[in-house]
Formats: structure tokens, C-alpha cells, sequence
């Protein structure tokens, strides 16, 4: 490890990779740095995304995929089913292990320096600007400088809060997610399910995702406030009870999803926060892995043009917070308010939701005429949906 580089990046989730190879690819020095012993190891994902919004960046290899989902049921409170195929659009059930080790080695490979075992613990700051990273590496503490810092350290960014940007989520954004890998389980292998209502899992919802012949990942993510209430291990555990008495859980894993809208300025002086770290997680699926990678990939572009320009600045790297805005940033603001409305329906209606749309031809079902339905169902969610679209 050297003492200088022209760009670090704290963290080797799907945001930190991108950020780092695509630093690498432009020709300039970049470090990686995972505080954890392995890269993409321990797992804290359902693993799902689009096979459209995947191949955005890269092309999928066999090995990081465990299953290929072709449709969707959506399980209302009364246990109402509606299948929904997907037309065009096919989704992954990714092997994160596999797929975030090998990111780092696309890093690697294009140039950048790859360390695990490097905990940063703070900024190096110098007349209000960001200029490297204090660290244990190996346990042994070190200094290394930068001009430009990234940090794609995810939910708690350390990085963020160093730097004094106000990272907190409000409870109520603040999703409870928990998680079983669980084996010796009978589910369709190319399906994803999900659960809704106050029964399964109030404010978010219940997620059966296959990863092969009897085997998933069966998740819950319930909002913050109803969690004080019953935690959501409460909830998952009654639903495997009821359904998988059998299952053998060979993973358990806890996170927490921030599901606000996206961090208004992600940056300082000398620094940009991608992905997680930035809140820049869909606040209706909470699909973050994408996100992570389109603003991982963003930053490093924009690190290599302030390098050009010797430029440094905040103002200058406003450019990556207009980039991430206009590409999906917006389409998050306008996310959120559609799960706020989501988030009124009472079980009766998403009940009444359902069988409205059983009645439609299945080949004609989309989550177009769910929501269409919805609103049918509940005229007073127009108003809702004008408010959104109207930007109030
Ligand atoms: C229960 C649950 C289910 C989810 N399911 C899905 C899903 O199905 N699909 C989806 O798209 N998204 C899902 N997400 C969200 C998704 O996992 C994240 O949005 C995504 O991983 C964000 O990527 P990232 O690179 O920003 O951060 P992360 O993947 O969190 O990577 C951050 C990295 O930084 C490292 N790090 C942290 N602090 C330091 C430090 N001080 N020094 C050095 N390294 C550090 C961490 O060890 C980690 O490796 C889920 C999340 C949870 C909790």
C-alpha cells in the first residue's frame, strides 16, 4: 500500500468496485479498501435485480447467478394470489458472493489496488478539504492521501459522518430487514412471491427470492416505527413456522434498509458518497445493488474529470450530484411519495386490490394494472398520484 493515490475508495460493495475500476480504466491511481476480510462476504442482500439494469454495466456470467425469475406473485393480507409474468423483463437472484468478488477483480484487474483488512477509521482534513484516509491496516494504523475520497461504505457511512454530512434516517424511512437462506423448501424456482399487510409485514413486505432447487432466501423488510411494536424476526419467524416447518436455515442475516429519499448533497470538499451511503436505495423495492453501481460509476467518472481539472472543489463535484439526479436520482423522489400512498392502503383494500385483479386476463396483468386497479379501487389515491407526478 502507498502513501498517496489519486483517488481512495472506502468500501467494496457493488459502489466502491464501480467507482474504483472505472478510476482505473480513465488511467489514474486508485486504492479499494475493505474493512472485512473478504470482498462480497458477509451477505447482507435478497440479491435481486433486472436483468436490464444489470447489463447496464456489465455483461452476467453464469456463476453469479443462482435463478432467473420470469414472474412475480403478490400475496395480499387475506392470502389472495395474483401472478404476474414479466413481458419482456427478466429478473436474477444473484450469488452477491461470487458477483461483488468479482467486481473488485474487474477493479483489479483495470488497475486498482484492492485492500481488505483496512478499517478507515477517519478523514485526513486540511483547510476544509478532504485529503485522505486514517486506517488500520492489518491492524496496524495508517495514513494514506488522496485528493479526492469516495466513500461507498454503505448504510452507516463513517466516511459521511467524518466529513459532517447528516447521515441519519428518520425511523419511519428507516426499513427493519432479516433474512434466511433457508434449504428444504418447496418454492417455484423461477418466481419471486411477496407478502403485503399489516399480517405479513406492515409498512414493506415479506420476499420468498429462489436460489435453486429447494432453496431461497425468504426476507422481511417492515418500516422502523412498526417494528417497535413486533420485530420483524417476530413476523418471519410466525411465516416460516406456517409455511417451512421444515426449513433448514443455513444463513441468518439483519440490515437495515434505508428507504428515505436520496441525500440532497452527498458531497464535500474532496469527497463523493455513492450507493448506500448516499441513501440512494429504490424506497418502494429497496433495491440498492443498481443504484450503488450507476452512482459508484458516476463518481469515478467525475473523480477523473476534477483530476484533469485540478479541481477538487465541492462546487465542482456538484456535476456528480446533478449526474446522479437526472439519471435516477428524481425517479427516487418520486419512488418515495408512491410508497408513502402505498403505504395508506388499508388490508381491505389491498384485498379488494387483488381480486379486482385476478379478474384481468393473466396475460394481460402487469404491475401497470395493479396500480391502475388501485386507484380504481381507492379514487381517492388520483389526488395522491397527481401530487406525485405534480412534484407537491
Ligand atoms: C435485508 C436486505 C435485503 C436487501 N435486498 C436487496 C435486493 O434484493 N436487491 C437489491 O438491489 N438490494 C437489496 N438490498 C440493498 C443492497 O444490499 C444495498 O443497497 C447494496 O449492497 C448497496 O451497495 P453499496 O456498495 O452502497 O454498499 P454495501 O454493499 O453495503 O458495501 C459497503 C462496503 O463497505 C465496507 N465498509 C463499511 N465501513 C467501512 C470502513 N469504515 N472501512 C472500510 N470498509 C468499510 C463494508 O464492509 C461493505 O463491504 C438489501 C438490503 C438488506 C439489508
Amino acid at each position: 500500500m502507498k502513501n498517496n493515490y489519486d483517488v481512495i475508495v472506502v468500501g467494496g460493495g457493488p459502489g466502491g468496485s464501480m467507482a474504483a475500476w472505472e478510476v482505473a480504466k480513465a488511467g489514474y491511481s486508485v486504492c479499494l479498501l475493505e474493512k472485512d476480510r473478504d470482498i462480497g462476504y458477509p451477505v447482507r442482500c435478497g440479491e435481486a435485480i433486472g436483468e436490464a439494469a444489470l447489463r447496464q454495466f456489465v455483461d452476467p456470467k453464469d456463476s453469479w447467478i443462482a435463478s432467473e425469475i420470469t414472474g412475480t406473485t403478490l400475496v395480499a393480507p387475506d392470502n389472495t394470489s395474483v401472478d404476474i409474468d414479466f413481458a419482456k423483463e427478466t429478473g436474477y437472484i444473484l450469488n452477491r458472493r461470487i458477483f461483488d468478488y468479482d467486481l473488485s477483480r474487474y477493479a483489479a484487474n483495470a488497475g486498482a489496488e484492492v485492500y481488505t483488512k483496512s478499517y478507515v477509521k477517519g478523514l485526513i482534513i486540511e483547510d476544509d478539504f478532504i485529503k485522505g484516509v486514517k486506517l488500520d491496516y492489518l491492524g496496524e494504523p495508517k495514513e494514506i492521501r488522496a485528493n479526492i475520497v469516495i466513500g461507498a461504505d454503505g448504510l452507516a457511512s463513517r466516511i459521511g459522518r467524518a466529513a459532517g454530512i447528516r447521515t441519519q434516517v428518520r425511523m419511519k424511512d428507516m426499513e427493519s430487514g432479516l433474512q434466511y437462506s433457508a434449504s428444504n423448501v418447496d418454492v417455484p424456482i423461477n418466481k419471486m412471491i411477496m407478502y403485503v399487510g399489516s399480517n405479513h409485514a406492515p409498512g414493506g413486505y415479506l420476499w420468498i427470492f429462489p436460489k435453486g432447487n429447494k432453496f431461497a432466501n425468504i426476507g422481511i423488510g417492515i418500516d422502523g416505527k412498526a417494528s417497535q411494536h413486533k420485530s420483524a424476526k417476530a413476523y418471519l419467524d410466525e411465516f416460516m413456522d406456517a409455511n417451512f416447518p421444515n426449513a433448514a436455515i443455513l444463513t441468518t442475516m439483519c440490515g437495515g434498509v434505508p428507504c428515505p429519499t436520496p441525500m440532497k448533497s452527498p458531497i464535500k470538499n474532496g469527497l463523493m458518497l455513492v450507493g448506500d451511503a448516499a441513501h440512494l436505495i429504490n424506497p418502494v423495492t429497496g433495491g440498492g445493488i443498481a443504484p450503488a453501481m450507476k452512482s459508484g460509476m458516476i463518481s469515478g467518472q467525475i473523480a477523473s474529470e476534477a483530476i484533469k481539472n485540478n479541481d477538487y472543489s465541492e462546487q465542482f463535484l456538484s456535476k456528480y450530484v446533478k449526474r446522479v439526479f437526472k439519471e435516477f436520482g428524481n425517479n427516487h423522489e418520486r419512488l418515495y411519495r408512491i410508497k408513502e400512498v402505498i403505504h395508506k392502503l388499508t388490508d381491505d383494500e389491498l384485498n379488494g386490490i387483488a381480486i379486482k385483479v385476478k379478474k384481468i386476463d393473466p396475460l394481460k396483468r402487469s404491475l401497470g394494472s395493479v396500480f391502475k386497479t388501485a386507484v380504481y379501487k381507492k379514487p381517492s389515491l388520483i389526488l395522491d398520484v397527481v401530487r406525485i407526478f405534480a412534484g407537491f
